[in-house]
Parts: C-alpha cells; sequence; structure tokens
C-alpha cells in the first residue's frame, strides 16, 4: 500500500474509485466489500479523469448564491474509462458520448470535479 490516492472529498484535486483484488470489478462509492464477489480485499485507486458523457442537464437556478453566481452550469454524469459513473460538474453545452477529461475546480478550501471537453 502506498497510501490513499488524493481524491476531492477529501479536500484535494482529484478522483479515486475502489477497486476488487480479487475479480477486477471497479467501483465509485466506498465501501469495505466487493459489490460482485463479495471480496473484502479491495483498495482506493487514482482515476487517470478521463471518460465519455454518459448524461447531462443544465442547472439555471442554484441552491446557494455561491453557485448562483456560476450559473448556468451542467451537471453531468461521467462514465470513466475505469468503468466507474461519477457526477461532476460540467461545460454545459456538452452533449451524451463527448469524451471528456476531468479537472479540479478549486471553492473554499477545497475542489470540485468539472468535466470539459476533450479535444
Ligand atoms: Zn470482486
Amino acid at each position: 500500500m502506498s497510501g490513499t490516492p488524493a481524491d476531492w472529498t477529501l479536500g484535494q484535486p482529484g478522483l479515486a474509485y475502489e477497486a476488487c483484488i480479487a475479480c477486477g470489478r471497479n467501483w465509485y462509492f466506498q465501501r469495505g466489500f466487493c459489490p460482485r464477489c463479495g471480496s473484502t480485499s479491495v483498495e482506493m485507486r487514482a482515476s487517470g479523469c478521463q471518460g465519455t458523457v454518459h448524461a447531462i442537464t443544465t442547472v439555471a437556478r442554484a441552491p446557494s448564491p455561491e453557485w448562483q453566481a456560476r450559473a448556468p452550469y451542467g451537471i453531468a454524469l461521467i462514465d470513466l474509462d475505469e468503468g466507474v459513473r461519477v457526477m461532476t460538474h460540467a461545460e454545459p453545452d456538452m452533449a451524451i458520448g463527448d469524451a471528456v477529461n476531468i479537472i479540479f475546480s478549486p471553492m473554499g478550501s477545497g475542489f470540485f470535479p468539472v468535466a470539459q471537453q476533450r479535444s
């Protein structure tokens, strides 16, 4: 084990997912066992932060003044190349199937993930 990969939910510019060492299944939300084979031999890995848009919507009325200043913005479901689906902010003009990179935008003392079209 070489430490925990960076993850934006911990205030770091990165995205981590969990992987099963026994069967190779990857997933996003941390749990202590594999949802496919039940093995407890699992580990956190760093995503390469590349994927494709599975779904996207545009937020025009944000939930707080801080977010309203950024509206309109997209919220997307991204299928990462590692086979894991995550929710991120996104450029609002993207379409389903677009290839994206996920970058980490600073906010407060942390970061949030934003999908950007890959050229
Ligand atoms: Zn497994």
